[in-house]
């Protein structure tokens, strides 16, 4: 950072401030984390300078024979971690590895189900904005009345639509996903199964969720939210697959060029800390803190979107409110509670102005946070959003973000 700052006033002026924001903020948005020094340093090293178009051991560049090592390293890591027998840890980005397994596994204009964007699912599940509802067809799917998703439901669907993909996997969805379900229903139609495991990576690899990697031929993920590593994607499967599909060749040269060496290399060092125990208490806090948190919400009077959590985050539905969620989402930031406006099922409002918000645990967790600190935050946002009393909310932020410092 000093290099940075001897040279470059401006940058490191906002560099400074961001930093200064991320230490007196509580971040409860639910797709964030914090890494650690040692992913950091990986991601901001000399391995930016290597271009390695290709895979280990057959690149279209000279000199690369020691981020052959870095990548093999990536890789193997994160087989073992998530128990899977192919992997690529070249996406640039969790976009990028649903956009390589679209071009994998469909000719354009195919059809595929997959969660539609105002009940959880992701941008890149098939909206009509994307490239996923650009260039495919997407016929979308939901969650019932009580916020579940409706595998019966789903299940016709695909029998009405007989889709070539279908994709399970979410953006702000709060509840297990039953994954063996979703590859039973593919099966009946003949679809290929993908899951985005984005937002539940870092629960699947603590043992805290069901696995996608034994029912869904393909799974996706980014390697930024609960997994806690650089910003970045990958794709698994099993060998069988992959000989089938290719994904190594729709990410490059299909969709990608050169890798991101120092990306790579953060990976693998992300990997290795989700291998350890210490992550997995980690992860289990994680989870601990997010029920913790809805249940303290919910005694402050607050409804939660299908009554509560079983992963990281939860959708909470202002709809019984004169407040809409990018009000609360604007009041919130100013007591230095960050978190995401969301549209919750059936939401009467625009994805800009929503009905909701998302919040997460797992940033607050890394820093420390356990139990009786989301109670402490439930009656903060209960102060911010419903009695106007920034002030005091304000102070019971301080407090926490004094006694749970970051990066010192
Ligand atoms: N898939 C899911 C389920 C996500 O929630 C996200 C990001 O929010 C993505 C994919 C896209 O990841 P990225 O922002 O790295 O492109």
């Amino acid at each position: 950072f000093s290099e940075v700052k001897n040279y470059d006033s401006e940058i490191a002026q906002a560099m400074e401030d961001e930093m200064t924001r991320q230490r007196s903020n509580l971040e409860l948005i639910a797709s964030e984390n914090l890494v650690s020094k040692a992913v950091m340093a990986a991601m901001g090293s000399h391995l930016t300078n290597k271009y390695a178009e290709g895979y280990p051991g057959k690149r279209y560049y000279g000199g690369c024979e020691y981020v052959d090592v870095v990548e093999n390293l990536a890789r193997e890591r994160a087989k073992k971690l998530f128990g899977c027998e192919y992997v690529n840890v070249q996406p640039h980005s969790g976009a990028q590895a649903n956009m390589a397994v679209f071009f994998a596994v469909m000719n354009l204009g195919d059809t595929y189900m997959g969660m539609s964007l105002d009940h959880g699912g992701h941008l890149t599940h098939g909206s009509p904005v994307n490239m996923s509802g650009k260039n495919y067809h997407c016929v979308p799917y939901g969650v019932n009345d009580e916020g579940f998703i409706d595998y019966d439901e789903v299940e016709r669907i695909a029998l009405e639509c007989m889709p070539k993909m279908i994709i399970a996997g979410a953006s702000a969805y709060a509840r297990a996903i039953d994954f063996k379900r979703f590859r039973e229903i593919a099966d009946k139609v003949g679809a290929v199964l993908m899951v985005d495991m984005a937002h539940i990576a870092g629960l699947v690899a603590a043992g805290l969720h069901q696995s996608p990697i034994p029912y869904a031929h393909v799974t996706t993920t980014t390697t930024h939210k609960t997994l806690r590593g650089p910003r970045g994607g990958m794709i698994l499967s099993s060998n069988e697959v992959n000989e089938k599909y290719n994904f190594n060749k729709a990410i490059f040269p299909g969709i990608q060029g050169g890798p991101l060496m120092h990306v790579i290399a953060a990976k693998a060092v992300c990997f290795k800390e989700a291998l350890s125990d210490e992550y997995k208490e980690y992860m289990k806090q994680v989870v601990k803190n997010a029920d913790t948190l809805a249940n303290a919400l919910i005694e402050e009077g607050f409804d939660i979107v299908s009554g509560g959590t079983d992963n990281h985050l939860m959708l909470v539905d202002l709809k019984k409110y004169d407040l809409t969620g990018k009000e609360a989402e604007k009041v919130l930031d100013s007591v230095h509670i960050t978190c995401n406006k969301n549209t919750v099922p059936n939401d009467p409002k625009s994805p800009f102005v929503t009905s909701g918000l998302r919040l997460g645990t797992p940033a607050v967790t890394t820093r420390g946070l356990k139990e009786d600190d989301m109670k402490v935050i439930a009656k903060a946002i209960r102060l911010t959003l419903l009695d106007q009393k920034l002030d005091e909310a304000a102070a019971m932020v301080k407090e926490l973000t004094d006694k749970y410092p970051l990066y010192e």
